[in-house]
């Protein structure tokens, strides 16, 4: 309740303020489910910024979306979450969501369908069929591998083909693998696969990696790498026993040649998750959501955005958590501004009718 009761006066009696401007709470009557702040997306940017909004005083309701926990459930051992020596990505994870629920967040087990931002308060649909009508938002909803679009690629995911060295490596030991990309995580993929395969191929579509200098010295320690410049993969093939190999393609040449292979590991860099606001806030040139100065405040507002889903670097957990404790306060200064309050929440949690017909939303 820090920052709320530091301006907590002025808004005292709903509407005075509010009611002259795009937020009167007047347009809250006859609303079922309303809710303060929703956060979209459970991973470590969603949880954090429920937690800390919710010791702010604030009623939340967090979204979980299409995986729960967010990309860390998928991530082997962390070693530089702050405060935990080693630990397991997911156990991570399982910790921050009681730690949520613990602070009386509301979890729902739902995907956001829609958002609709044309008037306040912001409509949110989810794809189980609750609307929600949200007085703030945070989209959390984090980045996903970005995938080659090649034949086989689909057909063999999960069956040799993944994007995720940490969680599927175990299963190619002694085996021949590739890992596909040039930049950073290509790398970090490949020495994650070092304990395990006895044969590994770096396939970089260009002539040169983008990783950086430091990483690419790396791969001098590790033995049986093949890497192949200027080869792009054409096709994944396999049979219902899984990959086989894959066709590639020299960028030069324009020759294709088999390369015989058992697993292929992805590593071509994140797409960010912006379906939901892709008309509704600016977006980088890269596609990621702008955020405004060194706030996580966006081009809508009352929306803001935390997370991988924000910029193509740092792709780190304590970074997006950091960020989900700033817009959590970002969230909480904005409603103060247009006069949500202590007592009206109180009153609002409590069951009381601070408006006529409003409710808040209850499980
Ligand atoms: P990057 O964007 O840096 O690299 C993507 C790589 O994938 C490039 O080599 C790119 O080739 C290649 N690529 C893209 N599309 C295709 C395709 N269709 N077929 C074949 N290759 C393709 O992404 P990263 O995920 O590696 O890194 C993202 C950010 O995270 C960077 O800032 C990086 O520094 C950081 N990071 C840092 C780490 C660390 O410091 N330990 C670890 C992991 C990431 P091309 O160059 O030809 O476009």
């Amino acid at each position: 309740m820090r920052v709320i009761r530091s301006i907590g006066l002025l808004g005292l009696v709903i509407g005075l303020y509010a009611d002259q401007t795009p937020y009167s709470f007047e347009q809250l009557k006859g609303r079922k489910n309303v809710v303060s702040l929703v956060v979209i997306g459970s991973g470590p940017a969603g949880c954090t910024a429920a937690i800390q909004a919710s010791r702010l005083g604030l009623d939340v309701v967090m979204c979980d979306g299409p995986q729960p926990g967010g990309q860390l459930v998928e991530t082997g051992e962390v070693e530089n979450w702050p405060g935990i020596v080693r630990a397991r990505g997911a156990e991570i994870m399982d910790a921050q969501r009681k730690q949520v629920e613990n602070h009386g967040v509301t979890i729902i087990a739902e995907t956001v369908k829609t958002l609709d931002c044309a008037a306040w308060p912001y409509r949110i649909q989810t794809e189980e069929g609750t609307q929600l009508s949200a007085l703030s938002i945070l989209v959390a909803t984090g980045s996903a591998p970005r995938r080659l679009g090649v034949p086989g690629e689909q057909q063999f995911w999960g069956m040799g083909v993944s994007a995720c060295a940490l969680c599927d490596g175990r299963f190619f030991k002694d085996k021949t693998v590739a890992v596909i990309g040039g930049g950073d995580s290509a790398i970090e993929e490949l020495l994650q696969l070092t304990p395990y395969a006895n044969n590994l191929h770096l396939c970089v579509r260009s002539s040169a990696m983008r990783a950086s200098q430091v990483m690419q010295d790396k791969l001098a320690d590790v033995e049986h790498l093949t890497i192949h410049y200027n080869k792009a993969v054409q096709d994944i093939v396999g049979d219902e026993n899984g990959v086989s190999g894959l066709l590639l393609r020299d960028a030069q040449t324009n020759q294709t040649e088999k390369l015989a292979v058992d697993g292929v590991f992805l590593a071509i860099g994140h797409e960010p998750r912006t379906a939901l606001v892709q008309n509704i806030v600016e977006l980088t040139p890269q596609g990621y959501i702008k955020t405004i100065g060194q706030s996580q405040a966006t081009s809508m507002p009352g929306l803001f955005a935390a997370g991988d889903v924000t910029k193509g670097m740092y792709r780190q957990a304590g970074v997006a958590a950091g960020e989900g404790q700033k817009a959590a306060e970002d969230a909480c200064l904005f409603l103060q501004h247009i006069g949500l309050t202590p007592p009206v929440i109180k009153a609002l949690r409590s069951g009381k009718r601070a408006i006529e017909g409003l409710q808040f939303y209850s499980k």
